[in-house]
């Protein structure tokens, strides 16, 4: 179904979320109007020939929401249920998102209104590179103007058509790379995007499952270690979050996909459902596992903690109230409608909001886009320099000691770093970093929640670009 027959406008819903947080700053009204305004949306219908050589029409847009910073910055997603709303929304939640986490973009987003699902890739490629083209004709792409990236129906391949359209059509642009991010690693990707927003959920739950005070009203002992996790929409971002709580010693004990979920109290591996999935055609029949009547049941199941990260308006008035889970890290973008979340904060649930729990793909991508525009990846100037020099160090401390050091120790204390170390240590710094700033302006400022705090942070930041740029003319 179209996300217009939804009961309620999206992009609605995150200026009600705004204007929660607005109460609370000092900022102009007119500023805050501006930083509320979607700034342009581009939107269009072109013919693709299908694979029978029939013309089909295809609906797509471009939201671009806010301008205070260039380029603007956010994914473009392949749904049936792509509609101005919804996109004018989502480029609202990137806006927020990069404020929140401190990357120089402004926030847009992108849809086709197709199900990718049901196209062959060569369609798909047609697809994607008209859109490409008309996003050129415009302005609505380009490493200084707006950067898309995946979303929910695209990935690296959509990514490499994208790039390879923008270089195509202006053979001379030496950043043409930049004009997308979330590209493969041969079309000049960075390693680490594919997993960055699930670990970066992770990651923003590690940070709220590390005080010990915030956790008392959902009845939770701090750290991630053996708590229960359930993942609704075991997608890129889901599957990326599940494989990344294990690794760091919880148990997922639920997983959910469009057409089935699975609850396991004794734990589940998240590959291992999908690689069952791909073999028998659903996730239903998993060994061990109990098969619940309905994706969304999965919600409600007995856990800990869960993640939402399927599609929004998942989390409603409806089902609030019967979600038994403490902590709630929502990995898709507007997961929990705002009647939902004042349930649930009303029930003593931390919410780590959107658009600071799941902002670690825009940031890997921030990454990407850096590394394109200065043409050299993060480790070549210093990699070599790095082991020499701890070589140096740990051979003087080696001497040092009454006992001989193995040469396994030496040879792991000396490992050069790679690229993929540098974007996993700046995402963990980034995710922390940006917790500490929301929690503060929680605390400090006696705000009712983490959502309110990361609304209020973004607003300010937002608006504060533009009240010091000035108004033009
Ligand atoms: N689509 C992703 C999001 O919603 C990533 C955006 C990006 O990397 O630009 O955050």
């Amino acid at each position: 179904m179209p996300n217009q027959s939804a009961r309620r406008s999206f992009f609605h819903s995150v200026n009600q979320y705004l204007d929660v947080a607005a109460e609370h700053s000092s900022l102009a009204p007119g500023v805050i109007r501006q930083v509320k305004s979607c700034n342009a949306l581009y939107r269009i219908r072109f013919p693709v020939r299908d694979d029978a050589g029939e013309i089909q029409v295809i609906e797509a847009f471009r939201a671009e929401h806010s301008h205070h910073r260039s380029p603007t910055k956010g994914g473009v997603r392949f749904s049936p249920r792509v509609s101005q709303d919804e996109v004018m929304a989502l480029a609202a939640l990137m806006s927020y998102k990069c404020a929140v986490v401190n990357v120089p973009f402004g926030g847009a987003k992108g849809g086709v209104r197709i199900d990718p699902g049901r196209c062959s890739p060569a369609f798909l490629e047609r697809i994607t590179r008209r859109y490409t083209s008309e996003l050129i004709r415009k302005q609505f792409i380009g490493p200084d103007d707006d950067v898309p990236a995946p979303d929910v129906g695209t990935g690296e391949r959509e990514m490499g058509w994208i790039a390879d359209t923008y270089k195509t059509l202006g053979p001379d642009r030496l950043n043409a790379l930049a004009c997308v991010t979330g590209k493969s690693l041969t079309m000049h990707g960075i390693p680490g995007r594919t997993e960055a927003t699930g670990l970066g959920v992770v990651l923003a739950l590690e940070q709220a499952l590390d005080h010990g005070d915030d956790l008392k009203r959902a009845g939770l002992s701090p750290g991630l270690a053996g708590k229960r996790v359930l993942v609704h929409g075991l997608g890129k971002v889901g599957l990326h979050a599940a494989l990344a709580a294990v690794e760091r010693g919880a148990v997922v004990v639920g997983v959910s996909v469009s057409d089935g979920a699975i609850y396991d109290p004794n734990g589940l591996d998240a590959q291992a459902v999908l690689d069952h999935r791909a073999e028998r055609g659903s996730i239903l029949g998993f060994p061990g596992a109990t098969d619940l009547s309905e994706p969304s049941e999965l919600l409600e199941q007995d856990a800990d903690l869960l993640v939402p990260a399927a599609l929004e308006h998942d989390i409603t008035a409806d089902n609030a109230l019967r979600i038994q889970a403490g902590v709630i890290a929502e990995g898709a973008n507007g997961p929990t409608d705002p009647e939902a979340d004042a349930l649930l904060r009303g029930a003593g649930k931390l919410i780590v909001p959107d658009i600071y729990a799941n902002a670690g793909g825009v940031v890997v991508s921030y990454f990407e886009w850096v590394k394109n525009l200065s043409h050299i990846s993060f480790e070549r100037m210093t990699r070599r320099y790095q082991e020499l020099s701890t070589r140096q160090l740990v051979d003087l401390v080696a001497s040092r000691m009454p006992e001989p050091v193995a040469e396994e120790t030496l040879k792991e204390l000396c490992r050069p770093p790679e690229e993929i170390d540098f974007v996993r240590t700046a995402l963990e710094n980034t995710m922390a970093q940006s917790y500490h700033a929301v929690r503060e302006i929680w605390k400090q400022r006696d705000l009712p929640d983490l959502r309110t705090a990361a609304y209020l942070l973004a607003l300010e930041n937002v608006g504060g670009a533009y009240i010091e740029s000035g108004v033009f003319p």
